[in-house]
Formats: C-alpha cells, structure tokens, sequence
C-alpha cells in the first residue's frame, strides 16, 4: 500500500529494497554511490558506506571524477547482518547501505544483504560490474542479479575507443590485453586528486605502474602493469585496445585504416568457445 510522505514522495510503506546498479567500468557507478548516499544522508536517513578493492585503496570510495570518501573495506570475513546489528546495538541509525565494488562480495555475503532487506528494513543500493575481463559474470554480481529486487543497467555509456558503446572489461598486463588469469587483481589506479576530463582519457590508457596486488592467494608476484579498458565487444573480441589502435595507426595505414583487416598478434587466440 502506497503512501505519501510529509514532501509528497509516493514510497511503499516498509518495504526495503536490495538494487542492484551495473554497468561496465568507467559508467559511473561510484558517482552515482557518493550520490545517493548524500541524498539520503541530506534527507535525515543514516546509512553505511561499503567498498572493496577500490582504485585508491582500501576503506574507500573514490570516482572518476575525483570525488571520494571514506567506507568501510568488506573483507572475506565481513557479516552484514552482523554490521548492522552491531551499529544499531550501539544506537546508531542505519536505514540504508551504499555497497560500491559489489562484485567483489561473496554470494554469501549478497544473500546477507538479502537478508537484511527482508528482515531488518534496511534499503541495500549495491554497485558493480557484472562481468570481470573474461566476459564471465562475477560470483558476487550473478547472486545480485539473481536475489536483487531491481536490476538498473546505468544509463551513462562507458565507450570504447571507436566510438561504440563499450561493453566489455579488458585486462592489460603489461600493455597486451589478457583473457586468462586471477579473476580479481586490482590495477588501473588513477592518479589521485584529478578532478578534470583529461583523466578520464588517461585512465582508458594501460600505462599505469603498479605492483600487482591479488586479493587471491599467489605463489610469486611480479611487479607488472596492470591496466583494465573498456571495449566494445568487436574490439574485445579482435583483442584491439587504444594502444594497439595507436600502433596500428602509425604504421603509416590510410585512415580511417580498416581495423577488421588487421591481425593483432593473438587476435585469433580469443575465439575458443
Ligand atoms: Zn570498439
């Protein structure tokens, strides 16, 4: 049953939700986070920050378009029915959760949240990536996309260096696009403190330095650089990122050079189901 509140918003009365917002990286799902969690903050609700792995480090959430805030980190041990009943045992309000990085979460954990919906009226807004540089969904994000009562595919495209609509996450390990490997392994950290357009751009370029850091249990860890694009499906599939674009483009090709006629090193290897 409907019902409207004191400034004329039409909400269901007591009935949490658990949404779930997708999207490819660079969609701006983290803005869309900070966002939401200023909104109901703004409109007296109290709320818990979430994140996992994020860009700039732990126990944080962090945009592309600079801005940034504190969260707590979710690590394998994290309860949700049990930070919640925590914060309220101490008194504290906690109407809603901002949970960024989602895809990150176990399945467990995704049904926790489930479960703090239903059972402690808590609204869950969960953000994350369906689908990791494979094209295979993410444990944690397939449970969402199974338990969660609104599935919202956000409307700003990220896109691919042609111009299309990107749909893909494509891994770089030292410049050359990847499709095997540790599902999660955290790269691509933008330089902190960009607030402008222009990191945008730099941030779809594999070149950034840093150590892997697996989340995963690894026998030897080289220093590689780790960089992650977005690409249309054509180009994930050709294994033709920007930087490859780029090569291509200065060996002296007409352009616009016909992409569909190059041979990428290893473009034919991704054809395997
Ligand atoms: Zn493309």
């Amino acid at each position: 049953m409907a019902q409207v509140n004191r400034v004329g918003l039409v909400k269901k009365a007591n009935v949490a939700e658990l949404v779930f917002f997708s999207g490819t990286m660079d969609c701006g799902k983290s803005t869309l986070a900070l966002q939401m969690d200023h909104n109901h903050r703004a409109r007296g609700r109290g709320g818990v920050r979430f994140s996992c792995n994020d860009r700039a480090g732990d126990s944080t959430i962090s945009s592309r378009l600079g801005l940034r805030t504190d969260a707590v980190e979710v690590l394998d041990s994290t309860d949700f029915w049990d930070e919640v009943v925590a914060r309220r045992t101490n008194g504290l309000r906690v109407d809603y959760l901002i949970c960024d990085e989602a895809q990150f979460y176990s399945p467990l954990q995704v049904e926790q949240l489930a479960r703090v919906v239903d059972e402690m009226e808590v609204d869950v807004f969960a953000f994350g990536i369906t689908s990791d540089f494979r094209t295979r969904l993410f444990p944690g994000s397939q449970r969402l996309i199974e338990l969660a009562d609104k599935v919202q595919v956000l409307q700003v495209e990220a896109l691919c260096w042609c111009g299309r609509r990107a749909t893909q996450n494509a891994r770089t390990v030292d410049g050359i696009m990847v499709v095997e490997g540790d599902q999660v392994m955290v790269g691509d950290v933008a330089p902190q403190n960009t607030g402008d357009d222009t990191a945008h751009v730099e941030d779809t370029l594999p070149l950034e330095t840093v150590p892997v850091q697996d989340t995963l249990p690894m026998d030897t860890a080289p220093a590689q650089v780790v960089g992650y694009e977005t690409l249309c499906r054509r180009h994930y599939m050709r294994r033709v990122t920007a930087h490859a674009a780029n090569l291509m483009a200065g060996e002296d090709q007409p352009l616009p050079f016909d992409i569909d006629a190059c041979l990428w090193p290893g473009a034919g290897a991704v054809r395997r189901s």
